[in-house]
């Protein structure tokens, strides 16, 4: 029998109470890791009650989730950072071991950022500040609470780092915690959980639920104790997640979807373009919501550019690693397959190679393609970027904006005057010049249109994760 997962309720381990288990398979090979609980709405009632007693011991928002001053959190969550540290082998081979990305990535990227999530938020705490407002006959001072219990749900492209960059605030703020990670990504929430734990955590403050979306991840939305929702996935999940959320005024944070442009002027510094257009389009094989997959190339240099990314492309196929599932493998194939239809041309990739049972699908390259097919719309959420000539700088702006997404875009060319004119106008919540996915966790990391309500980083998380209160004084 495979190892069993468990949901961790009021620090300690427990099955879902229906006894039902899910499989938990590793991308690269087709095997079964682990089995997790399938999770219902009474096993998401045991978790929320805990964290409901946890934050009530808070005094119920006159102070933070288990009776925890603002220093005692900051020490706490620096000691969890700490000890995943300690551990990092161990939380990075969970890590790729359930999301399939090589080991290397894990060891270097996901699990060293959770850590920095967690120390950025301990951290921050210390320095938040509230306003004061004089008037000639009295004062107003603002106080800033906890909300009581929150609903993380995140997806499985980035399972700890995405916890924690949501998790860090949610307990600085002195909230307590019910996580629905990712079923294709349970591990590390687990393990993040017993750390919790063994660092003297109160029981109650930070709880995981595993299980499906639409079962244990709807059950929390809808919980009535549950006070705000801070979701990261897929663009359609979020509008359901909202759909419920909204007729009980829960405070929603919803990062979705992106079809990112990156625009090419002939300008550019071509080999840092080509370098960093790929990056774009091809990090943890395109399962990345800020991914560059709409590529607009200045019509001169589309030719040239292209072979060169197709070079680049080629030289990054063994290095990548599944996709998340063979299922939705067969999504990003049928994209393929559909703009070939829509008259596209298979510059490279395009095949699903590698053992049977895995989920790889080598980088794909598409030109010729109509701006309005589906391929060039949808989020494929794959290592599949299209490439789009324009004529000019309206031109290669009204392409960047002619999508129902605005999470993301990219802007390579040595004219800072058109940089900074593009930027502006381009309808997206971050714009990246000459660089993309460069990150300073104290700015706001969201998108419009389509992509997402709300902002999450630095003093933005702290404000979604706490509610201000005004006190009025006559003098
Ligand atoms: P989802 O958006 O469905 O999953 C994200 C998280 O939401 C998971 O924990 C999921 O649980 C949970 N969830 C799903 N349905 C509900 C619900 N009704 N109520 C509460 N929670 C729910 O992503 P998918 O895995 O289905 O991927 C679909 C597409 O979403 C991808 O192809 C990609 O385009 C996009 N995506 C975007 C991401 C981003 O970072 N912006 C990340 C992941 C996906 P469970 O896994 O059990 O379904």
């Amino acid at each position: 029998m495979s190892q069993q997962l468990l949901n961790w309720i009021n620090g300690e381990a427990k099955p879902a109470a229906s006894q039902q288990w899910m499989e938990n398979i590793n991308p690269a090979n087709g095997k079964v890791l682990s089995e997790i609980p399938r999770s219902q709405a009474d096993d998401v009632d045991l978790a929320v009650a805990a964290a409901q007693a946890c934050y009530e011991i808070g005094g119920g928002g006159q102070g933070g989730a288990g009776g925890l001053t603002e220093p005692q959190r900051t020490e706490l969550l620096v000691a969890v950072a700490g000890a995943v540290e300690a551990r990092l082998e161990e939380f990075a081979l969970a890590e790729s071991l359930d999301t399939g990305k090589p080991l290397g990535a894990a060891t270097k990227m996901d699990i060293p950022r959770a850590v920095d999530n967690l120390r950025f938020f301990a951290h921050l705490l210390a320095g938040q500040k509230t306003d004061a407002v004089a008037m000639a006959d009295g004062i107003n001072y603002v106080l800033r609470r906890p909300l009581g219990v929150v609903a993380l749900i995140t997806p499985w492209n980035f399972p700890l780092h995405l916890l924690t960059w949501k998790l860090g605030p949610a307990i600085a703020m002195g909230n307590s915690v019910v996580a629905k990670p990712s079923e294709m990504t349970p591990s590390t929430a687990i393990l993040l959980a017993e750390v919790f734990t063994q660092v003297g955590a109160p029981p109650g403050l930070f709880n995981v639920i595993h299980g499906l979306g639409g079962e244990a991840g709807d059950a929390l939305v809808r919980h009535s104790q549950v006070k705000a929702v801070s979701f990261t996935g897929g663009t359609q999940t979020g509008k359901t997640i909202a759909a419920t959320a909204a007729p009980a005024l829960k405070k929603l944070s919803l990062e979705l979807g992106g079809k990112n442009p990156s625009l090419v002027f002939e300008d550019c510094d071509f080999e840092a373009t080509v370098a960093g257009t790929a990056r774009a389009a091809f990090f943890n094989s395109g399962q990345v919501c800020l991914c560059g997959s709409r590529i607009l190339v200045e019509s001169q240099l589309h030719d040239k550019f292209t072979s060169a990314l197709v070079e680049q492309a080629r030289a990054m196929k063994t290095k990548l690693g599944p996709l998340i599932s063979q299922s939705h493998r067969s999504k990003v194939k049928q994209y393929v397959d559909q703009a070939l239809q829509d008259g596209a041309k298979l510059e490279c990739g395009g095949e699903i190679f590698g053992p049977d049972e895995g989920a790889f699908f080598a980088p794909t390259v598409l030109t010729g393609l109509s701006h309005d097919c589906a391929s060039a719309q949808e989020e494929i959420f794959g290592p599949v970027v299209s490439i789009h000539p324009f004529d000019d700088e309206q031109h290669a702006l009204s392409l960047a904006n002619d999508t129902a997404y605005g999470l993301s875009a990219t802007i390579w060319t040595q004219d800072l005057g058109r940089a900074h004119r593009l930027a502006e106008s381009i309808e997206s919540g971050m714009v990246w010049i000459n660089t993309w996915s460069k990150r300073d966790l104290r700015v706001p990391f969201g998108g419009m249109k389509q992509s997402g309500v709300g902002r999450e980083g630095g003093r933005y998380s702290m404000e979604f994760f706490s509610q201000d209160r005004n006190i009025c004084l006559q003098l």
